[in-house]
C-alpha cells in the first residue's frame, strides 16, 4: 500500500487547489472521489460537441486579483457576461433588477421615475430592519418586482416561504439604476474555454487520483499522514447530531435539433406554476457553433440522504447545527475540513479558491 503525505477527499475546486499546491511543495498527494469524475460540481462534460455544465451553470466571476491570477494559470477565459432573462407568465424581463427591468415593468425611462415607483410601493409596508428574505426583497425593490420576479422563483428554488429564508440570499443580486444587464458586479468574469474539467485536470497533474471510491466506506485502503476532507461534514461524523439541510437540484438535459433554442444561456422561469426554475442552453456560454443544441431544465428538491447536496440552507437552525459539527471537527486530529460541503457554505467559486489558497498558506507554509 502506498503512503501519502495528504489524502484529499473530494476532487472539487477546494481539493484540486490544495492537491496542486501540496504536490508543488513536494508532498505526495492522493485525491479520491466517490463520483466517476473529477471537478466536483464544476464538472463540464462534452455532449454532441457542446460543453455541458452537468451540475448546473457555473459562471466564474471575481474581484479578487489573487484568485483571478491563480485560476488563469490553468485556462483562458472568454468574455462571457452573464445576463439572464426572466420569464413571468407571458412577460419577459432582464435581470438583474436594473433600468431595463423597471422600464419594461412600468413603462418608465429615468432612474428617478423608477426610484419613485419603488418608494411608493415600499411606503406603508413598515419594514425597518428586514428580518427575512421577503422583507429584504420588498424593502429593496417593492411589491411588483417581488411578486413577479422573486417570490415564485425563490420559493421553488428553496422549497420554503420567503419569510423563512435569510435576507442574505437576495443580497447576492445587484440592484442598479442604470441600463446594465450584467448579473455580477465583479471586475473579472468569464467561462473557461474548453470547460472547467480541464482546469481540474491540470491542477491534479501531479496527484494520484482514485475515482469511484467512497472514503467513508473504504477508510483503510490508503495510508496517509493528514486528511483534507471536502465532503459533507455531517456525513463524516455519521450524522451524530442529525443531518444538516441542503437543497438538491435535478436536471433534465436534452439535445434538440435546433440551432438556437432560447437565445440566451440562462432563462429563469419566475412563476410558481412552472415546475422548473430555469433553462440553461449550454452552447451560449462558449458561443459554440453547432446546428443542434443542448438544454437543461433545472428542478429544485429537498435533499435527502443518497441525493447530491447542492445548496446549504443557511438559516439559524442549520448554522447552529453546523457549529456543533465544526467544534467536533476542530478536535479531530490530522483532519482538516474545507470547501462548500466541508464548511457548509453557499460559496461562489472564487471564494472557494480564495479559502483553499489561504488554507494552503497555513498548511504548507506558503
Ligand atoms: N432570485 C430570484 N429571481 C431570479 C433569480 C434569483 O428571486 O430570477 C433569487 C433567489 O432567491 C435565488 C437568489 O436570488 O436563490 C440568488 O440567485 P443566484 O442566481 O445568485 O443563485 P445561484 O445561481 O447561486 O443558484
Amino acid at each position: 500500500m502506498s503512503h501519502y503525505d495528504y489524502l484529499v477527499v473530494g476532487a472539487g475546486l477546494f481539493g484540486c487547489v490544495f492537491a496542486h499546491e501540496a504536490a508543488k511543495a513536494g508532498k505526495r498527494v492522493c485525491v479520491i472521489d466517490r463520483r466517476d469524475h473529477i471537478a466536483g460540481n464544476v464538472y463540464t462534460k462534452e455532449q454532441a460537441g457542446i460543453n455541458v455544465h452537468v451540475y448546473g451553470a457555473h459562471i466564474f466571476h471575481t474581484s479578487d486579483e489573487r484568485v483571478w491570477r491563480y485560476i488563469n494559470q490553468f485556462c483562458t477565459f472568454n468574455h462571457y457576461i452573464n445576463s439572464p432573462i426572466a420569464i413571468y407568465k407571458d412577460e419577459l424581463y432582464n435581470l438583474p433588477f436594473n433600468m431595463n427591468t423597471f422600464s419594461k415593468l412600468w413603462g418608465i425611462r429615468t432612474p428617478d421615475e423608477a426610484k419613485q415607483k419603488i418608494a411608493s410601493q415600499i411606503e406603508g409596508l413598515g419594514i425597518k430592519e428586514p428580518k427575512n428574505l421577503e422583507e429584504q426583497a420588498l424593502s429593496l425593490v417593492g411589491t411588483d418586482v417581488y411578486e413577479k420576479l422573486i417570490k415564485g422563483y425563490t420559493e421553488k428554488q428553496w422549497g420554503r416561504d420567503c419569510k423563512d429564508l435569510p435576507a442574505s440570499i437576495i443580497r447576492r443580486l445587484p440592484l442598479r439604476f442604470i441600463y446594465d444587464n450584467n448579473y455580477f458586479n465583479d471586475r473579472y468574469q468569464g467561462i473557461p474555454e474548453g470547460g472547467y474539467t480541464r482546469i481540474c485536470e491540470k491542477m491534479l497533474e501531479q496527484a494520484e487520483i482514485r475515482l469511484n471510491e467512497d472514503f467513508l466506506s473504504s477508510k483503510n485502503q490508503v495510508s496517509y499522514d493528514k486528511l483534507i476532507y471536502t465532503g459533507q461534514i455531517d456525513e463524516y461524523f455519521g450524522y451524530e447530531y442529525g443531518p444538516l439541510e441542503y437543497r438538491s437540484v435535478r436536471f433534465e438535459t436534452e439535445e434538440l435539433p435546433v440551432e438556437n433554442y432560447q437565445g440566451n444561456a440562462v432563462v429563469n422561469y419566475t412563476e410558481r406554476e412552472v415546475p422548473y426554475t430555469r433553462i440553461i442552453e449550454h452552447k451560449h456560454f462558449e458561443n459554440t457553433q453547432a446546428p443542434h443544441t443542448v438544454i437543461s431544465r433545472e428542478f429544485s428538491a429537498e435533499w435527502q440522504q443518497g441525493m447530491e447536496p447542492y445548496y446549504p440552507i443557511g438559516d439559524g437552525k442549520n448554522l447552529a447545527l453546523y457549529e456543533k459539527y465544526r467544534q467536533l471537527a476542530e478536535k479531530e486530529e490530522n483532519v482538516c475540513f474545507g470547501g462548500r460541503l466541508g464548511s457548509y457554505k453557499y460559496y461562489d467559486m472564487d471564494k472557494v479558491i480564495g479559502e483553499a489558497l489561504d488554507f494552503c498558506g497555513k498548511e504548507l507554509g506558503q
